[in-house]
């Protein structure tokens, strides 16, 4: 049986926001200024905090610890309701959000106005094999087994009396050479790095990192080939074998086989390409590209009154260019505000307006303290990129708290080793879809 939370009185306006990422935080921050308090705001979140993703990688490299990145969604808002729950349908003939708690029990909750900022799902299933042992970087929790998992893959390497067997337990393979490839490649390699001396029976071996692009130069997203052959350059320095215009076709329980023909024995295999439509926009069967629903200019869902979407989950066109928005937090916390705009635009009588954002810069942190970045069409690249990389996002991270914590972190992994502590944890991670949880 269904049961209904509604505590709301007759006639209220209540907006629910699907979601407690970039734009669903956002997005709830700026209807708490600008629409009357008798609106009822309400947050509906798989989880009770924002993941602050750009920092993951560094918590795959342990310079920061897992719950630094992470920001309690009831700290960041004021007077939004914020529930705990996954949301399972959207019924739009009833205009209710129906979603199940914790104990199971499904409940049905009636909106004014719903806005989808749920996010999109890693896509295990597209390379056969990976779903089974692929690691997906989206939440705290991915980040955590990842950092342990290459702890314990040393651990039991210097225990292997198996030549071939250590090898392949030092050995990583990370798909995808876009913004989050090549990041967390970088801090892998760090981290590999740092903890190597500790693990004398293994200073024979090196251990190994192999980034795989199916495309011409990594981080295609800058639109800057030197940029990009800088950054090539200092991964393949800093110990990372970098693999252009190749894709993997399988994996197996041993090895990453590639479109050369090649296989690399490896023990733990990253992807960080492919997303697909999360369940709850497949299930609404309205128009979708690439995964993305489709909104009009004003982030309104085509075809309906009361449906927005915003962020990752979106395909919004940016009237600054004609082009669709990249999926990336900057434009999520941008369509954000915008929306709140327009809804407030809406309750006063108001047209609501396109959104039109032109992004200022663009920054990679690619480890071993190099960044690149292109901030208002000036390239840098090397330390001062890393330092400006560390900068602008010790800045962008939510509270006070946290900017200190990561600060201190940074200080300390200047002059100490990494923490090579293995936790045994129960299994392997979630393969990281925002649509399955963590
Ligand atoms: C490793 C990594 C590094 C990145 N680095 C950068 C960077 O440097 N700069 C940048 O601009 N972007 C970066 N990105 C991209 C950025 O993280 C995304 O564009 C951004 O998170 C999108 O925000 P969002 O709010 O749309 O989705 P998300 O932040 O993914 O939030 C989705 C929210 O929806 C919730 N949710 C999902 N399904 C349900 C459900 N059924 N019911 C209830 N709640 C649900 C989730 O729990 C989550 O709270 C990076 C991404 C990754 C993975």
């Amino acid at each position: 049986m269904i049961q209904s939370h509604d505590a709301q009185p007759p006639g209220a306006i209540r907006i629910i926001i699907v979601g407690g990422g970039f734009a669903g935080v956002t997005l709830a921050q700026c209807l708490e200024r600008l629409l009357p308090a008798e609106t009822d705001i309400v947050v509906m979140s798989m989880t009770n905090h924002l993941v602050f993703t750009p920092m993951l990688p560094e918590v795959v490299g342990r310079t920061i610890s897992p719950l630094h990145v992470a920001a309690p969604g009831r700290q960041l808002t004021r007077r939004a309701r914020w529930i705990e729950a996954r949301v399972s349908r959207i019924d739009r003939a009833a205009n209710e959000v129906h979603y199940a708690t914790r104990n199971g029990t499904a409940v049905s909750l009636p909106y004014s106005h719903v806005v989808l900022a749920c996010g999109c799902a890693a896509d295990m299933d597209e390379i056969p094999g990976l779903s089974s042992r692929g690691y997906a970087l989206k939440t705290v929790i991915d980040a955590i087994a990842m950092g342990n998992d290459i702890i314990g893959n040393f651990e039991a390497a210097s225990a292997e009396p198996d030549a071939r067997q250590r090898r392949r337990l030092l050995s990583a393979v990370v798909i995808g050479g876009g913004f989050s490839g090549v990041e967390v490649a970088g801090h892998m390699a760090d981290l590999m790095r740092g903890i190597h001396r500790f693990y004398p029976e293994l200073h024979g071996e090196q251990p190994m990192i192999t980034l795989i692009h199916k495309g011409k130069s990594v981080l295609p997203e800058l639109q800057h080939h030197s940029l990009s052959e800088f950054a090539v350059r200092k991964l393949r320095g800093n110990g990372i074998t970098v693999q252009l215009e190749t894709s993997v076709t399988s994996v197996d329980s041993q090895a990453v086989h590639l479109t050369s023909g090649d296989k690399i024995e490896t023990a733990m295999v990253v992807s960080t390409v492919g997303t697909h439509g999360h369940p709850l926009i497949k299930d609404l069967k309205l128009r979708m590209e690439k995964g993305r629903l489709i909104t009009g200019p004003d982030m309104q869902v085509e075809g309906t009154e009361n449906l927005w979407a915003i962020g990752d989950c979106a395909l919004i066109p940016n009237a600054h260019d004609g082009h669709p928005c990249p999926a990336t937090a900057q434009f999520a916390t941008q369509q954000a505000r915008q929306l709140a705009k327009n809804l407030r635009s809406i309750s006063d009588g108001l047209a609501a307006k396109p959104f039109s954002y032109h992004a200022h810069g663009i920054l990679a942190s690619i480890g071993h303290r190099n960044a690149v970045a292109v901030i208002y069409g000036i390239r840098l690249s090397g330390i001062i990129a890393w330092f400006l990389w560390r900068g602008i996002y010790l800045a962008k991270l939510p509270t006070f708290s946290r900017k200190l914590e990561v600060a201190m972190s940074w200080a300390c992994s200047m002059p100490f080793p990494p923490n090579i502590v293995e936790l045994r944890l129960p299994e392997k991670p979630t393969a990281g879809a925002a649509a399955t949880g963590t």
